[in-house]
């Protein structure tokens, strides 16, 4: 039985393991040793104890339907009772399929928080008896379904604009009107303009999740700053928002990269100033982090964002109000591109903020080791 085990477990690999099953695993059939028993016991146990060890549930049974043998993982992977029962109840009706020769496979979710997958699959075996693997797919599971509402997020993020400009584009057909072209056109420049943020936002987060091209070094904060405000100050200007600066005294190095580190403080800044009434003002700060890290305080006086968004907003393509990010040009993306790039840097972001007194955004990043 090991070598069927053995043999589906692996695949295509190819193994060498030739082994014959009684009551317990048994001999392999050559051995070439001086001492063959204590070696087949050896191997035997040392192949058991393997199996135990793959962390998925092994269960084989006879052509004649009675359990040859389960592994100990089998309890570990289905963990409580409830899903035991669960679990249970599948694999024997995918092992009836498979004693008749049907391969299945049957996933079964277990209603969280947190949220588990288990997948139950059978196999027929050559000798007319069936194996069953329970296995935990959730973080399969999850990341197949990140990927799948991001792909509908974005088709819905980018068919809006271009729906948007085909509408606008046949009511220009024919039209006459100097004013209403002009308008028409205006409106239309926009949405493009919408458009094509949306995909440099999509371009820089996933160059970020990448991290290919991140390069760690020492990395001055205050130049950082220096950079983001040169980026800002036509959008600040046009706001009348003013941005004051607290350097402290100490050191601002830490370790990181350049290019993102300057893409996250100047998504934090630009929200500060997109979410702000005109006239207002904007303090970035620099201190002392707990766990040797440099913060990034970022605070406005402006909307603010209410308590019960707070764990979302640094989702993908989220929005508090989705009428008024359109209306400042939001894509959505800022914020994950700020939690990317912090997770990047082994550091963190948090947020304090009251609706209609404003927000403090804290990005905390580590400082470079002092060398000796
Ligand atoms: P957007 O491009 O829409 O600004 P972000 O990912 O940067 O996307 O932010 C997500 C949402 O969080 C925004 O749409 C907005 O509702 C909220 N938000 C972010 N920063 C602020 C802030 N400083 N003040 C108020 N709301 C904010």
């Amino acid at each position: 039985m090991w070598e069927l085990i053995v043999g589906v477990l692996l695949g295509a690999v190819a193994t060498v393991v030739v082994l014959r099953r009684t009551t317990r695993p048994s001999a392999p059939e050559v051995v070439e040793d001086a001492s063959p028993k204590e070696d087949v016991a050896n191997s035997n146990e040392s192949l058991e104890a393997l199996v135990d060890a793959l962390p998925m549930g092994i269960v084989v049974v006879g052509k004649d339907g009675q359990v040859r043998f389960r592994n100990n993982a089998m309890s570990t992977v289905t963990g409580t009772r409830h899903v035991d029962v669960l679990v249970e109840a599948a694999t024997e009706r995918l092992i009836d399929r498979a004693l008749v020769g049907k391969e299945r496979r049957e996933e079964i979710q277990l209603a969280g928080p947190p949220i588990r997958v288990l997948e139950v699959h059978a196999v027929p075996l050559n000798d007319g008896g069936a194996l069953a693997l329970v296995e935990d797919i959730t973080e399969r599971w999850r990341i197949d379904q990140v990927r799948t509402d991001f792909v509908a997020n974005v088709s819905h993020e980018l068919k809006t604009p271009v729906g948007a400009i085909s509408v606008l584009a046949e009511t220009l057909e024919g039209e006459t009107e100097d004013e209403l072209i002009l308008r028409l056109t205006g409106r239309m420049v926009l949405e493009t303009q919408r458009m094509s943020r949306t995909i440099d936002d999509l371009l820089e987060l996933s160059r970020i999740e990448l991290g290919g091209e991140a390069l760690y070094t020492g990395v001055d904060m205050n130049a950082v700053i220096t950079e983001v405000l040169e980026r800002v100050s036509s959008l600040a200007a046009k706001k009348k928002v003013e941005i004051v600066v607290e350097q402290p005294t100490n050191s601002t190095l830490v370790t990181g990269d350049f290019f993102q580190l300057t893409s996250a403080i100047g998504n934090l800044v630009e929200n500060a100033i997109k979410y702000s009434d005109t006239d207002s003002t904007i303090e970035v700060r620099l201190r002392d982090g707990s766990h040797s890290m440099l913060d990034v305080e970022v605070e406005d006086h402006g909307i603010g964002i209410p308590a019960e968004s707070l764990d979302r907003i640094f989702e993908r393509f989220y929005r508090v109000d989705r009428a008024r990010s359109r209306g400042t040009g939001g894509t959505g993306l800022g914020l994950s591109i700020v939690r990317h790039v912090a997770t990047n840097h082994g550091g963190e972001v948090n947020v304090r903020s009251r609706e209609g007194e404003g927000s403090v955004f804290i990005l905390s990043i580590p400082r470079v080791r002092a060398t000796s």
